[in-house]
């Protein structure tokens, strides 16, 4: 590809608009494909959380730093994203939670992620709207957030700008057939380019299903050992607007059980989860809106099918937690979603990369770092093409930590 090269991008959430955002940077023209007449997967069902702090120490954790500054910078000129560098508290309400964190802001990298263990008036002195009873908690400087619902249009129209006039976005176009260098779509008509990206999210049968299943990629592939892709669905909901101001995001110590950052030795020590917080995989995560508003969630299901309703059980828990670690009544409980995204499972990747068919990249499975690590995802996208083309990279495919 040189400066007049065209990228085809399959796919309208975050990980396909930020490969748009990153060729653009690159100076190429981008065509961008999107079934619906916006996104409508994970990207918008998300908290938003652009969430450093419980990322695998090594290249997961570098590739969030990077991605972390990328999304200041691409915020600059898209400001309708709502970035905001609030940083977020995970609050201890047991001394084990506590010997957690404190092991967590003892580790090598806690500098980079910006922790820092603080007292409770510590912690209401950085977010007073955390009127509750705790034992302390671990900020995160690093963390930042986003608003989900708004931050695609505001993205696209960064790039659509009079200034860029090398933007085509095609909302309602579905794309049905691959080719080489090629996608063709539900009316026939073929999209070209030097590369084409599929950004096509928690979709693993459809237009990448025979590839990845040829290839052994997914988690259920006869021999896999459950290693591979596979999707994760998760409750969620969202109140009217809460009166006071969370200066934050907020977690709360069952999220210590979730991340990967906190496979620190006193771990093994917290006790079991209540039991319908185990039985949904439950942990509380808990972001301010814009509006006010309070996004909480969430819960994890492995086992498909999935349940295409949503269960009560799992949210008065999760209302529970947030009432508790605010010390006041939440607003009423406006509405409630289901997400799904893909991640890959058991194989220490951090998602995945495959070439498809020549000139045609598949790129999916951020899992639940992908509101977080797709401006860095893409740009790894187009060094490994571009390492390819000038011979300096020899392989391809799900990146290794
Ligand atoms: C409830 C929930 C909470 C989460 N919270 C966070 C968080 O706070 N922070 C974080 O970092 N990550 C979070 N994640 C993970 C993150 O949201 C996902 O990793 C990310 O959104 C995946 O983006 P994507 O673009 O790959 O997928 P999607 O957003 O699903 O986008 C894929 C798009 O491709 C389109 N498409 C598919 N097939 C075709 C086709 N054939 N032709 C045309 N278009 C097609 C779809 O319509 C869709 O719009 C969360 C996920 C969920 C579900």
């Amino acid at each position: 590809m040189g400066d007049s090269g065209r990228v085809v991008i399959v796919g309208g959430g975050i990980l396909g608009t930020m490969h748009a955002i990153i060729a653009r940077r690159r100076g190429f023209s981008v065509v961008h494909l999107e079934r619906e007449a916006d996104g409508r997967g994970a990207s918008v069902r998300n908290f938003g959380l652009v969430w450093v702090s419980g990322r695998r120490t090594g290249a997961e954790l570098a590739l969030a730093l990077r991605a972390r500054q990328l999304w200041a910078e691409i915020a600059g000129f898209a400001p309708g994203t709502g970035f905001r560098p609030a940083g977020s508290l995970t609050i201890a309400t047991s001394p084990a939670e506590l010997a957690v964190m404190r092991e967590a802001a003892e580790l090598a990298d806690a500098k980079q992620r910006e922790f820092e263990l603080l007292a409770p008036a510590e912690v209401r002195a950085v977010n007073p709207a955390l009127g509750g009873e705790f034992l302390g908690g671990l900020y995160c400087r690093a963390d930042a957030i986003v608003e989900p619902r708004v931050a695609l249009p505001a993205l696209r129209s960064a790039l659509a700008g009079p200034l860029s006039p090398s933007y085509e976005w095609l909302p309602g176009t579905e794309v049905v057939e691959l080719g080489a260098n090629g996608v063709r779509d539900s009316r026939g008509a073929w999209h070209r380019g030097d590369l084409v990206v599929l950004c096509t999210g928690a979709n693993l049968t459809g237009l990448a299903g025979q590839h990845l299943a040829q290839t052994g990629a997914l988690a259920s592939s006869p021999g896999s050992g459950g290693c591979g892709l596979r999707r994760v669905r998760l409750q969620m909901m969202q109140t009217l607007p809460f009166p006071g101001r969370l200066t934050t995001a907020v977690a709360d110590g069952d999220s210590l059980r979730y991340y990967p950052a906190y496979e620190v030795p006193s771990l093994a020590a917290l006790p079991p989860q209540p039991a319908v917080a185990a039985a949904s995989r439950a942990q509380l995560l808990l972001v301010q809106r814009l509006d006010g508003s309070l996004t909480i969630g969430d819960t994890h299901a492995y086992d498909e099918p999935f349940g295409f309703d949503v269960d009560e059980d799992a949210y008065d828990h999760l209302l529970d937690s947030a009432a508790a670690l605010l010390g006041t009544a939440l607003p009423r409980v406006q509405r409630r979603w289901a997400g799904v995204y893909t991640e890959v499972a058991g194989t220490g990747a951090i998602y995945h990369r495959s070439t498809v068919c020549p000139g045609v990249v598949l790129v999916t499975g951020p899992g639940g770092r992908g509101m977080t690590c797709s401006p860095a995802i893409a740009e790894e996208t187009f060094l490994t093409i571009e390492g390819l083309a000038t011979g300096s990279l020899t392989t391809e495919g799900t990146v290794q930590p």
